[in-house]
């Protein structure tokens, strides 16, 4: 298997090459050159291999169809390392629960963060040890956060050898929850560097550090971000196992709504469409800041500035651009990676937008890439959360909310519609408390999560004090 960028290089390059690296040198997005095809035969295979060997096992069969680089021992022994009951909470890993007739959640958040990035990022930090000691090399990521993401990475790469992390994230603006969770993190190899401002200001510290080519290869630096591959293709199993768990018969088909953001997690679902998974609908669920809700209704891609850009109730999802939706452009537009190019390079930068609503491959697609959307605000998530409650006896989070509610405007008859569940509600409780006059129950290994220890390093916004802080922890070894 080989990939190239979204945006034309021709340079073809290996999974583990692009491992380790954010963007293709073009500033595209790297991609497979085609999907490998399931047949029926391989899928009822495959759904024995999960309901008898495990998720594990799947995830490995899934891995090797894209990484060739790796001997299948190492792969296999990091899928089993990664996926376990004692680090997901059940041997299913993404069990699937009923809610009303026709419509199920897929629980994707009982992970060591409560949200579905662990998914991922947990397999991410087996490979990236595992390569950087193949390479004899070190990486120091560096990433800002406002609350998911980093404590993903923290979690994944806590005690890994070769690679340390440096999470910037606004001086008191995540919730307690997350705050303690990534602070209380004792781990000598993860720093966290609370800066005095807004979100905004330690991504652009990151960038900055980032476009200072001599320190960043001096000392190693890269990223995390969800448009690595290795994070895309981790996410393309749990659309097999939740399948597998929605279904009985062979050719039966399903559809599955996922509360988006950076357009990563639905992006693994067009790729397991792709690969013949029998998918109906991939149902788009935003909240209010609805860039891709208005590309699918419109064909008008139209990137918010960050003043425009909604702080909401489901924080997760609070996007400017959709940073994975490059990906499937080129497959909207059957990989014309020139006409990416301008599209991305040129009209974006120039007018912040691009257009395809007068494009045939638009309309066609929209039919024969089975995608649709919707929008929700805060005032349906509370009504949502609510009314699970009330009917289910069931407390979701805020993200899964926007997903549920959009779900139910496109559900069919005889088509099971799966709904991502992207966190626990315990992550979010300003608002469940909000919607329902009470917090949510805490997950027993977490009730003391308030009294331990945090450890942090409170900075001003000044990109010599990170560097700084980099260049002597790199230097101690710690
Ligand atoms: C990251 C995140 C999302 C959005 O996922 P994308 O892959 O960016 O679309 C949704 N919900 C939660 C809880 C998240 O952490």
């Amino acid at each position: 298997m080989r990939y190239v960028s979204t945006r034309g290089n021709p340079e073809q390059r290996r999974f583990c090459d692009i491992l380790l690296e954010g963007l293709a040198p073009d500033g595209g997005l790297y991609l497979p050159t085609s999907y490998p095809q399931i047949s029926a035969d391989q899928l009822q295979a495959w759904r024995l291999i999960y309901a008898e060997q495990g998720y594990a096992q799947l995830a490995f069969e899934i891995l090797s169809l894209y990484i060739d680089d790796i001997p299948p021992a190492d792969l296999l022994a990091m899928c089993q390392k990664t996926y376990t009951k004692e680090i997901f909470g059940t041997a299913a890993i993404t069990p699937l629960r009923p809610l009303e007739a026709g419509v199920f959640v897929l629980a994707l958040s009982n992970g060591p963060t409560l949200a579905f990035k662990d998914m991922a990022m947990q397999l991410l930090g087996h490979l990236f040890e595992y390569e950087l000691a193949r390479r004899g090399e070190e990486l120091n990521i560096l990433g800002a956060t406002s609350g998911d993401t980093g404590s993903a990475a923290e979690y994944a790469m806590r005690g890994k050898q070769g690679v340390r992390v440096f999470m910037t994230s606004p001086h008191g603006r995540m919730s307690p929850f997350q705050q303690a969770q990534m602070f209380s993190l004792q781990d000598t190899n993860i720093h966290n560097i609370a800066i005095e401002g807004v979100f905004d200001d330690c991504q652009d510290i990151v960038k900055a550090v980032s476009g200072d080519h001599d320190f960043k290869r001096k000392y190693h630096i890269g990223t995390v971000n969800s448009i690595n591959w290795a994070r895309l293709l981790a996410q393309v199993v749990y659309y097999f196992a939740g399948y597998f768990q929605a279904t009985t018969q062979p050719g039966q088909r399903v559809s599955f709504t996922v509360p988006s953001g950076n357009f990563g997690n639905v992006c693994a679902g067009h790729v397991a469409r792709c690969m013949g998974l029998p998918i109906e609908k991939l149902v788009v669920a935003t909240n209010e800041n609805d860039v891709l809700d208005v590309f699918f209704k419109t064909g008008v891609y139209r990137v918010r500035s960050s003043d425009q850009t909604h702080e909401t109730s489901s924080p997760s999802m609070d996007i400017s651009k959709a940073s994975n939706f490059e990906r499937f452009v080129l497959d909207l537009l059957q990989g014309d990676a020139q006409r990416v190019r301008r599209l991305f390079q040129d009209d974006l930068q120039r007018e912040g937008q691009f257009d395809l609503s007068l494009d045939p491959l638009f309309q066609q697609a929209k039919q024969g890439l089975g995608f649709v959307s919707g929008r929700s605000t805060h005032a349906d998530r509370l009504r949502t959360i609510q009314d699970t409650h009330r009917r289910f006896a069931q407390i979701i989070d805020t993200h899964t909310a926007d997903g549920l509610k959009v779900a139910r405007e496109h559900l069919q008859a005889d088509v099971p519609m799966v709904v991502l569940e992207t966190a626990l509600p315990i992550k979010f409780a300003d608002t469940i408390t909000q919607a329902l006059g009470h917090a949510p129950p805490c997950p027993p290994a977490f009730a003391d999560l308030p009294q331990r220890p945090q450890r942090v390093t409170v900075m001003s916004p000044d990109v010599a004090s990170v560097k700084a802080y980099i260049r002597k922890h790199c230097e101690i070894g710690a």
